[in-house]
C-alpha cells in the first residue's frame, strides 16, 4: 500500500469562493491571487479552473507568471512585486504581464523601455505598511512621469493595508485617508483590498479586489468570523492510522514525552508529520478527525508521524482515514492551535504530498 498521506483540492470550491469574493462588491473586478503555487494548491490547476471566470490573476514574480503562460493561461496577470531587474520588463511585455511599480527604480525602468505596444502598470503607494510602495509625497510625480511616457497605457493606483484583518484597527482609517489624500486627484482605477479588506471594509473595495486566502476557503480573521460560513474549504489533507496502541496512566507519548496519559488512553499513530507540512508547533488538543469523527492531537508532531487520541473510538484500526485539515477540520482551527495562520499551512504543504484534484463542473 502506498503512503496514505495526500491532499485533495476541490477546484469547484475555489471557483465558488472566487464568485463569492466578487459578489461582495458587484461593481468591482477581482484579481485571483495565485502566488506561491496558488497558496500550495497548485497554480496551474487552480488557474485553469479559474480562467473562465477570473478577471485577472496575480502572482509574486515573473517566474510564477511564465509558468501560467506556458500552461496556456491567457487572462491578464499582475506581478505583485514588479520586476527585479530592467531586463525582465521585456520578458514581461512579450508575455503580456502587468508589472507593479513600487519604487523609483521600477518607474525609471518602465519609462526607459521601448515596447511595441503600450504597457499597463499598477503603481503602488506606501500608505503605512512600510513594506513596498512609493512615498505618498512622491506618488503624484511618479504618476506624472509614467503618464508622460507614450508607451505607458493604463495606470492602476494601488496600496495595501497592514491591519485589515482587524477591521476596527485605526491604521485602516489612516491608510485609507492617506491614499485618498495623495491619489485623490489622479485619474485611474484603484485597488486596495486583500481578502480581509474585501470582507471587512466596504470602503476599501474600489475597482479592483485582490482576494487570496479566501479563494482557498480560509478566513483571514481566525476561526469565529461569520465570513467563513459562505466559503467552501478547498484543500483536504488526509492520511491514515498506521498503528494503534493502548497506554496506561503515567505513560508518555513521543519525543520529549510531552503528553502524559492521565487515564487509560488509546493512541493512534498517523502517517503525517512536519516533513509533510503539518505544523510541528501543533499543541495537544489540536483538532483532527478519524473516521470522520473529531479527535485531537496528543504528543509532539514528528517528521513523518503524529499521534491522536482514540480513546473515544475503541474500534479504530490501522488503515482508518484521518483528516488533518479540510471540510471536517477547519485549517484556521489547526493554525490557531499551532501559533500560525492557514496561509502557512497551505503554502507549507511539502512536495512529498501528492495532490489529487476534483472539479464538479
Ligand atoms: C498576497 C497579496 C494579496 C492577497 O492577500 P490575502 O490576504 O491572501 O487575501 C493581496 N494583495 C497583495 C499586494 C498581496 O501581496
Amino acid at each position: 500500500m502506498a503512503r496514505p498521506t495526500r491532499a485533495h483540492v476541490d477546484l469547484a470550491a475555489i471557483r465558488h469562493n472566487y464568485r463569492h469574493a466578487r459578489a461582495q462588491a458587484p461593481g468591482s473586478r477581482a484579481l485571483a491571487v495565485v502566488k506561491a503555487d496558488a497558496y500550495g494548491h497548485g497554480a496551474i490547476a487552480v488557474a485553469r479552473a479559474l480562467a473562465p471566470v477570473a478577471d485577472a490573476f496575480a502572482v509574486a514574480c515573473i517566474e510564477e507568471a511564465l509558468e501560467l503562460r506556458e500552461a496556456g493561461i491567457t487572462n491578464p496577470i499582475v506581478l505583485l512585486e514588479g520586476v527585479f531587474e530592467p531586463t525582465e520588463l521585456d520578458i514581461a511585455q512579450r508575455a503580456r504581464l502587468t508589472p507593479v511599480a513600487h519604487n523609483r527604480d521600477q518607474v525609471d525602468w518602465l519609462c526607459r523601455m521601448r515596447p511595441a505596444e503600450p504597457v499597463a502598470v499598477w503603481l503602488k503607494m506606501d500608505t503605512g505598511m512600510h513594506r513596498l510602495g512609493l512615498d505618498p509625497a512622491a506618488f503624484a510625480a511618479a504618476h506624472a512621469q509614467l503618464t508622460a511616457c507614450p508607451h505607458v497605457g493604463e495606470i492602476v493606483l494601488m496600496t495595501h493595508l497592514a491591519c485589515a484583518d482587524e477591521p476596527g484597527h485605526p491604521a485602516n482609517r489612516a491608510q485609507l485617508d492617506c491614499f485618498a489624500t495623495h491619489a485623490g486627484g489622479l485619474p485611474g482605477r484603484r485597488s486596495i483590498a486583500n481578502s480581509a479588506a474585501l470582507l471587512g471594509c466596504r470602503e476599501a473595495h474600489a475597482e479592483w479586489l485582490r482576494p487570496g486566502i479566501m479563494l482557498y476557503g480560509a478566513t483571514p480573521f481566525g476561526e469565529a468570523h461569520p465570513s467563513a460560513a459562505a466559503l467552501r474549504p478547498t484543500m483536504c489533507l488526509e492520511s491514515a492510522l498506521i498503528s494503534v496502541r493502548a497506554l496506561a496512566p503515567g505513560e508518555a507519548i513521543g519525543y520529549g514525552g510531552r503528553f502524559v496519559c492521565t487515564e487509560p488512553t488509546r493512541v493512534g499513530v498517523v502517517a503525517a508529520g512536519y516533513a509533510d507540512g503539518y505544523p510541528r508547533h501543533a499543541c495537544d488538543g489540536t483538532p483532527a478527525a478519524v473516521n470522520g469523527r473529531p479527535t485531537r492531537i496528543i504528543g509532539r508532531v514528528s517528521m513523518d508521524m503524529l499521534t491522536v487520541d482514540l480513546t473515544a473510538q475503541p474500534d479504530a484500526r490501522p488503515g482508518d482515514p484521518v483528516q488533518l485539515w479540510g471540510d471536517l477540520v477547519p485549517a484556521n482551527a489547526v493554525a490557531a492551535a499551532s501559533d500560525t495562520i492557514a496561509y502557512q499551512l497551505f503554502t507549507g504543504l511539502s512536495r512529498r504530498v501528492p495532490i489529487t484534484y476534483t472539479d464538479d463542473a
